[in-house]
């Protein structure tokens, strides 16, 4: 599901009275961590809370600890050193020992820091004592997401022969089926598929039925987007003794309450409090006019040499334009992979793959590419439109300066967006630096770029994505009527102007 998918659904009140958590307007409300003058005490006896907002004391953790004080395995800590994994990170110290302890964990730490060997590790660790299938379930919210875990997974996992599977959207759904048959040790899932094959296939079902663990990756946005009735369809299906671990890199009061919710002793991390970006990721914004970004684009990406920049990904807000964009610089001759949800999922993955392993330097990308995506070279994030969202901003610019590495995001402001980025700044609690360039440079190849715009727009109204984005629309409000969603809109929206004028 792509991110204009997602806010749709995430505006509409879907209310499950069976499942507690999802009892409550659907709205994610930002997590406010409370103050420590105020109640230092976590509010529930059953979760015990780690807060560290200190860089300082996250560095001193980093060079005391080693894999071999966590309580892992011989052969765990081997595989570590081999991937090259000398230290555990914060999230992992923390963490890791508290699943192998058989608490439910709850991990808030920035993006790029090690949150998944965080918990894959413990996961793996406990397998390789009582190996069976299926032992984990990860559910992530995007498809590339799920490979990479699944990725992860299997270098983590390569002494233990590990057999993980992933269960996407896009791909044979018998193939899948007969996957799960076979009781993978891991799976890794994005929530409607599961759904689907949980419900239609009557095998299924038992195949969860000893699941030790279930992990949320990026768990506020597997909350708060409309998985709701996926997630409660998934939950049945798994035993109640089962450990849960959710991991973000932002905190929301959903997680907040799925947290009480634990059957387990739970164990609360949080790396830092509200909305954060890596010391070494520099944020620059330009202002601009809208009708001049193509050319800004253009001339920032033929500058990437000269910037020491190995790749870029750019975000643009709409699948559309991520489409056009791509059209343009292929008229330019700029090489670019494009990754958007109106393409096959055979596509996504051979557009990212090509990104990956550095065939081509430039993807551009929806919100479908916003999390957790871990690509190395990356050294230059551009929006070339802002998000709606601040915490969307975070997960984007965190696909550069992972890991230590520095890294640059270059945000397109336009005199629409000046509320927009005013948040974002709040948010972050910095301002955005100016991204320096020279104007007649940029302009000087102006008319190029919309000449070539024309011809991508042209491209686009032959080559069929118009309809494309058609049926996407028909197919969304069809969904949205058939769970009863639109009704409950326009009465909504019909109390919202009754209320305002109260005599019609
Ligand atoms: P994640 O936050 O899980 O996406 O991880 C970000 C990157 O950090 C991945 O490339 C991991 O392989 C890498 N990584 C995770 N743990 C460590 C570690 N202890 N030492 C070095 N790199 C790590």
């Amino acid at each position: 599901m792509n991110q204009e998918e997602q806010e749709q659904e995430s505006s509409a009140t879907l209310i499950d009275k069976n499942f507690p958590l999802f009892s409550k307007p659907r709205k994610p409300k930002p997590y406010k961590s409370p103050k420590p003058s105020q109640n230092p005490e976590p509010q529930t006896p059953q979760i015990e809370k780690f807060s560290s907002s200190s860089a300082a004391a996250a560095a001193e953790e980093e060079t005391t600890t080693a894999f071999a004080d966590l309580g892992l395995a011989e052969w765990a800590i081997q595989t570590c050193k081999e991937l090259g994994m000398r230290k555990p990170t914060p999230v992992q110290t923390h963490c890791t020992p508290k699943i192998l302890a058989g608490r439910d964990v709850l991990g808030i730490a920035h993006t790029g820091s090690g949150k998944t060997a965080a918990f894959a590790l413990p996961i793996l660790n406990r397998l390789a004592e009582d190996p069976y299938g299926v032992f984990a379930l990860v559910i992530t919210p995007t498809r590339e997401l799920a490979f990479q875990l699944a990725e992860q997974f299997r270098a983590l996992g390569s002494c233990l022969h590990l057999k993980c599977s992933v269960v996407v959207g896009g791909m044979d759904m018998i193939t899948q089926a007969k996957a799960l048959a076979s009781r993978p040790h891991v799976v890794v899932a994005t929530p409607g598929r599961l759904k689907v094959l949980l419900e239609e296939n009557p095998d299924i079902p038992k195949v969860f039925q000893r699941t030790k663990f279930l992990v949320l990756d990026e768990a506020d946005r597997v909350l708060d987007v409309g998985f709701e009735e996926e997630l409660r369809v998934v939950f049945q299906c798994l035993p109640k003794n089962r450990q849960t671990l959710l991991f973000s890199a932002t905190m929301t009061s959903d997680l907040q309450t799925l947290l009480e919710l634990s059957a387990n002793k739970a164990y609360f991390y949080e790396a830092y409090e509200g909305f954060r970006t890596v010391e070494t990721l520099k944020q620059q914004y330009i202002f601009i006019p809208r009708t001049v970004k193509d050319a800004y684009l253009v001339h920032i990406l033929s500058k990437m040499e000269d910037m020491n920049i190995r790749s870029a990904i750019i975000f643009v807000s709409r699948c559309r334009d991520c489409h056009v964009l791509s059209l343009l610089l292929e008229e330019l001759e700029v090489e670019a992979a494009a990754l958007h949800s109106l393409k096959s999922q055979a596509l996504r993955l051979s557009a990212l793959q090509h990104f990956k392993s550095g065939c081509v330097s430039i993807l551009l990308a929806t919100d479908v590419a916003n999390r957790g995506l871990d690509i190395p070279t990356v050294d230059l994030v551009i929006n070339y439109d802002l998000p709606r969202y601040s915490r969307d901003y975070v997960h984007r610019v965190g696909r550069t300066a992972r890991a230590g590495r520095g890294g640059l995001a270059v945000s397109f402001v336009t005199e629409n967006d000046v509320d927009l980025v005013h948040e974002i700044e709040a948010e972050l609690g910095k301002e955005l630096e100016k991204f320096e360039c020279k104007e007649n440079e940029v302009l000087s190849d102006f008319t190029k770029v919309c000449k070539a715009k024309r011809v991508a727009t042209m491209k686009m109204m032959d080559d069929g994505f118009e309809e494309k984005v058609k049926e996407r629309k028909k197919q969304k409000l069809k969904t949205l009527a058939e769970k009863g969603v639109l009704k409950k809109r326009s009465k909504k929206r019909k109390r919202e102007k009754s209320d305002k004028n109260p005599d019609q």
